[in-house]
């Protein structure tokens, strides 16, 4: 049997460096489902898909096959064959998945691919959903959150070492903009499961919120 640790939160809470720790200490997968629903976004922003129709997403979504694979223990994301990670961190891309993925045809695609990968591995698994809907049994399941403030500094933070140019304030506005869209979408909407531990990264350093997730997997 997979052992299933499921992480979610809102965006810039910490979800990807902490969960890619996590399956490091464990040795276990780490699977970054923020990253396909990235994936699925550039796809539909390079076919030119206007975001607010459902229904040319629903028909548009089904041209972009997405897999996973792993070098050197880091999840490579292959859209319709090709490596993908460079180009999806981006705001514009991160904004656009976070309006395409209300689509229920885009949640179905890769709400499966998530299921099937955490049947065959033992996986940390985070993104929006992972402990309500795509894992409901996980064995450990944690809300990962921090300020909206906290946050925007640190994807600042993180924009400005890969040296993109970047607006702390539009940042903060936009994270804003993007938990009200997630948190009150129709489908999977992200929401603190009933059995999950509250973790508030604000005051906490990585090693901390790292230490406070493996000791919920002892028990
Ligand atoms: O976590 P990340 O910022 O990469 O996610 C980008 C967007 O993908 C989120 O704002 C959210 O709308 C969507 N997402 C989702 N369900 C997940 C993971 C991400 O809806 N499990």
């Amino acid at each position: 049997m997979s052992y299933q640790i499921a992480i979610d939160g809102p965006a810039g809470a910490g979800k990807s460096t902490i969960a890619r720790r996590v399956a490091r200490e464990k040795g276990f997968i780490y699977v970054d489902t923020g990253a396909m629903y990235r994936a699925m976004a550039y796809y539909l922003l390079q076919e030119k898909a206007d975001p607010s129709d459902e229904e040319e997403i629903s028909e548009k979504c089904t041209g972009a096959h997405i897999t996973i694979e792993y070098q050197d223990g880091e999840q490579v994301v292959l859209l319709n064959g090709e490596n993908v990670n460079p180009v999806l961190r981006t705001e514009e891309v991160g904004n656009m998945a976070s309006v395409t993925s209300k689509n229920k045809k885009v949640r179905e695609r890769l709400t499966l691919l998530q299921k099937e990968l955490a049947e065959k591995n033992s996986v940390v698994m985070d993104g929006r959903d992972i402990g309500t809907c795509v894992l409901p049994n996980a064995d450990v399941k944690v809300y990962l959150t921090a300020s909206a403030a906290v946050r925007a500094k640190r994807r600042f933070d993180e924009l400005t070492a890969k040296g993109e140019p970047c607006d702390i304030k539009k940042i903060e506005e936009d994270i804003v903009k993007r938990d009200e869209q997630d948190m009150t979408r129709e489908i999977a909407p992200l929401k603190q499961a009933e059995d999950a531990t509250l973790v508030d990264s604000s005051d906490m350093s990585i090693d901390e919120v790292v230490e406070k997730i493996l000791s919920l997997t002892e028990v």
